[in-house]
């Protein structure tokens, strides 16, 4: 019989199995620890857990952690990693390195696929084949640690792949695991979930206590425009999307960062500036600039660094903090879901 393999459990779910197999509850988080803190894989030394406890394990339960088939290194040091998921499915997993390396952002995905459909994003134009588990998600960062070590990463964004907020449960489930002093002890306030706008699943996270930080993909600072790019905004408009930061912003005493990617002659203009400024009004923020990333087949274009600089110095003072981020590993097709279109099927470890 094929073993359980426990990659995603949280406590919990550890405390019942051990309660289910006759055992103290307590088990549970000493195995807990085990699988995500000390990165131990095998029931067999586990040390601290009674020889039937390891045997029963080791008979009935597994925990496989995710490889990626595919790698590629950027000249700038960005990493790629392609996850074959066991249906079939790919997912992508990218890894940040800043300007010093102080700071290495992983992103992560949510979904296999999207259904949101923005215009500009690779992902969206493949469309939504499912949700990932709780185990898909953590799987992504055990492996980046099990491959380069504890300090592998020091930020988590839910940028990749997927909607965070439509497979709400997981996600928030996986930071649970994420954030756990006795699993993989990454403070919540370093991970962040970028949202394209699902209204009620913001509010959501503000009722819950969430402590991971949340960004907002906008793109655009009018109704009219947002609809051309993210349909999203026809379900929930920019109007109640500004409402619920509103909320959030007063609910959890944190600021929002706005994520606004700069399209060549589309949202870069003096209106764009005035438009934007006009929009996050009232809502304690940070907006991040960012030139597109261009991906082939999709109509949009890059602005000139010098245009993105041009709108930053529009923008600042008007709003409080704008930075500008880099676009990185653009040899390596690095914006969200560029690699797992190309690559519908399975291919041999690579390293580029
Ligand atoms: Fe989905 Fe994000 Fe791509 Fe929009 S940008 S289609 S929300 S993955």
């Amino acid at each position: 019989m094929a073993r359980t393999n426990l990659i995603g459990y949280t406590a919990p779910q550890l405390e019942r199995l051990m309660s289910d197999l006759g055992e103290q509850t307590y088990r549970g988080r000493q195995v807990f620890k085990w699988l995500y803190k000390t990165r131990q894989y095998d029931f067999d030394l586990m040390s601290d857990l009674t020889k039937k406890l390891r045997e029963d394990l080791s008979r009935d339960y597994e925990f496989t952690v995710p490889t990626a088939e595919k790698t590629l290194v950027s000249k700038d040091g960005t990493r790629k990693f392609l996850f074959r998921l066991h249906d079939g499915h790919a997912i992508e997993t990218v890894l940040i390195p800043g300007e010093d390396n102080d700071r290495r952002t992983v992103c992560v995905s949510s979904q296999a696929g999207c259904a949101l459909g923005c215009r500009f994003c690779a992902t969206g134009a493949m469309g939504f084949s499912r949700d990932l588990t709780v185990g898909e998600i953590v799987g992504q960062l055990l492996y980046l640690r099990d491959e380069l070590g504890e300090d592998a990463f020091t930020n988590i964004v839910f940028m990749g792949m997927g909607e965070p907020l439509l497979n709400y449960d997981n996600v928030i489930r996986a930071i649970g695991i994420v954030s756990d002093p006795a699993g993989m002890s990454h403070a919540a306030k370093k991970v962040t979930i970028s949202t394209a706008g699902i209204v009620p699943a913001i509010r959501k996270l503000a009722d819950d206590g969430c402590k991971a930080r949340l960004a907002v993909s906008l793109n655009a600072a009018t109704q009219q425009k947002r609809e051309q790019i993210m349909p999203v905004t026809r379900k929930y408009s920019l109007e109640a999307l500004t409402e619920v930061l509103k909320y959030y912003t007063k609910t959890t005493h944190w600021r929002v960062t706005f994520e606004y990617a700069l399209f060549k002659d589309f949202n870069d203009s003096m209106d764009d500036v005035l438009a934007l400024t006009n929009l996050v009004k009232g809502i304690p923020c940070k907006i991040n600039l960012l030139a597109y990333n261009p991906v082939d087949g999709l109509k949009f274009q890059r602005p000139s660094d010098d245009k993105v600089n041009w709108f930053a110095k529009q923008l600042y003072p008007r709003v409080p903090a704008v930075t500008v981020r880099k676009s990185r590993g653009q040899d390596i097709a690095a914006a969200c879901g560029q690699l797992a279109g190309e690559n519908a099927k399975p291919e041999v470890n690579e390293d580029v």
